[in-house]
């Protein structure tokens, strides 16, 4: 499912947070396929970082790429991957905050560490790299040669920004907060010509979820969540981002974009409920 390089990107510059493994790298590799400099951001596995980097440049002789280690919840270390893919690229015009994790317990086990740990990762992460990106784009100003905005912020959320999980409450916290982050920064930086989206993924077929896929037993319970009956790929939602990314969608702004083959549709009502 590979698609073909149109080089809608050529000249901008992607940071993507977490993009050495499941959705983040399928977003690196799809937007360097469409000849933007990517900025392969990891936390702990250089070797696939740099594996993704040399896809990415294999791939498209216009995109370039180089793996940077930071902790998205760090403020210095955020600060620092900004400042080093200004200095190779000369700016940033997209940012993809993907990274996430989970810290699963039932609320009344839940210990402090698994909702401080989720909350500093998926949500203040997620400022820390938004806050960075719309600086970068103010201080940079407009390029009209080479996009309609003068930047795109695309949060990676999840359908649980508005379905409650049970078992899960820190994450879906997390990702309910996203949405209010995302569409304050959409409102609030729209006159300056900043577009912020979300991605909502329904089931993506990714290390986060193995257990929920990787028996046929498993992914047939879990299709039943699903009406639109396959599990997402990473392919899904790469596409989705390269086109929240691309001129083609500049009047989308403060939308969370559900990619979930219908996930969100109540499919327990399906049979009358
Ligand atoms: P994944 O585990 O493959 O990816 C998460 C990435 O985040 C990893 O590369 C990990 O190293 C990185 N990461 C973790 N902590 C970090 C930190 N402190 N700093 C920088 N990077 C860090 O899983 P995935 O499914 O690809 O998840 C990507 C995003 O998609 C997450 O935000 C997740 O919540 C969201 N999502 C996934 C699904 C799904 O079904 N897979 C569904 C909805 C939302």
């Amino acid at each position: 499912m590979t698609q073909q390089a149109n080089n809608r990107l050529a000249g901008q510059t992607c940071i993507v947070t977490g993009g050495s493994s499941g959705i983040g790298k399928e977003i690196a590799l799809s937007m360097g396929r469409d000849g933007a400099n990517v900025v392969v951001n990891y936390y702990s596995s250089e070797e696939t970082a740099q594996e993704v980097v040399k896809e990415i440049e294999a791939n498209n002789t216009v995109a370039k790429a180089f793996a940077y280690k930071a902790d998205v919840s760090k403020e210095d270390e955020v600060e620092a991957m900004f400042t080093k893919a200004v200095d190779t690229f000369g700016t940033v015009d997209i940012l993809v905050a993907n990274a996430g994790i989970q810290k699963d317990a039932k609320l009344h086990e839940m210990s402090m560490e698994q909702w401080q740990r989720v909350l500093d990762v998926n949500l203040t992460g997620q400022f820390l790299c938004a806050r960075a990106a719309v600086r970068e784009f103010l201080r940079r100003g407009m390029r009209p040669d080479i996009s309609r905005a003068l930047g795109k912020i695309i949060h990676i959320s999840s359908v649980h920004e508005i379905i409650p999980w049970a078992g899960h409450a820190n994450y879906a916290a997390t990702k309910g907060a996203v949405r209010m982050l995302m569409e304050s920064i959409a409102q609030g930086y729209g006159r300056q010509k900043i577009r912020c989206n979300s991605i909502a993924p329904g089931a993506i077929r990714t290390p986060i979820n193995k257990s929920a896929w990787e028996t046929p037993e498993a992914l047939e319970k879990l299709k039943e969540l699903i009406p639109y009956d396959r599990i997402g790929e990473t392919e899904d939602i790469g596409a989705a981002a390269v086109w929240l990314a691309t001129d083609e969608s500049d009047y989308v702004s403060g939308t969370t974009l559900f990619v979930d083959g219908g996930m969100t549709c109540y499919p327990g009502f399906a049979t009358n409920g």
